[in-house]
């Protein structure tokens, strides 16, 4: 811990310890061996967060990284795409969402990083993904629907890409 009051790290030493919230949580007095400040901590178990996802028809489902991934895997069909790059991808977005949102997402939230990681992996995969995202804006969608745009000539629409700057 770094002391409120000299600020220095790690020189704190427990002083006291007991269970308060019915055992749920422990108060810990600590001194800082520094300075004497002294101070209390709350130390309870930490709950591994649920992201839930909000559709754009008003339901919701757990985040899932492998629909994230089979979406993405979906527009890179046949792209010179290594599996693994995608996979880094729908990690780093995974990581994206749950260091932006505490508990609920949109769906259209998720498509919005989608497209920005597609642009730099394959600007053919983006703009699959993107004519999709843009009707429809919900990742189960994309994934159903992607096929219809597979073999669309991706070139054709360069002012597409406006949309998502
Ligand atoms: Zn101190």
């Amino acid at each position: 811990m770094q002391c409120p009051s000299c600020k220095e790290l790690n020189k704190d030493r427990v002083i006291d310890s007991r269970a308060t919230e019915a055992g749920k949580a422990i108060r810990r007095r600590r001194e800082c061996t520094a300075c004497g400040q002294r101070y209390t901590t709350k130390e309870r178990i930490e709950q591994e967060a649920r992201l839930t996802v909000a559709k754009k028809d008003g339901s919701r489902m757990p985040f899932d990284l492998e629909r994230l991934l089979r979406g993405m895997q979906q527009a890179c069909y046949k792209r010179p795409v290594a599996q693994e790059a995608i996979q880094q991808a729908a990690e780093a977005i995974e990581e994206e969402l749950k260091k932006s949102f505490e508990r609920e997402v949109e769906s259209r939230q998720i498509g919005l990083l989608v497209c920005r990681s597609l642009r730099d992996l394959d600007k053919v995969a983006y703009i699959r993904f993107a004519s999709i995202y843009r009707e429809f804006a919900d990742l189960d969608d994309i994934i159903d629907d992607i096929e219809l745009v597979k073999d669309a000539q991706a070139d054709s629409h360069p002012d597409q890409r406006a949309l998502f700057e």
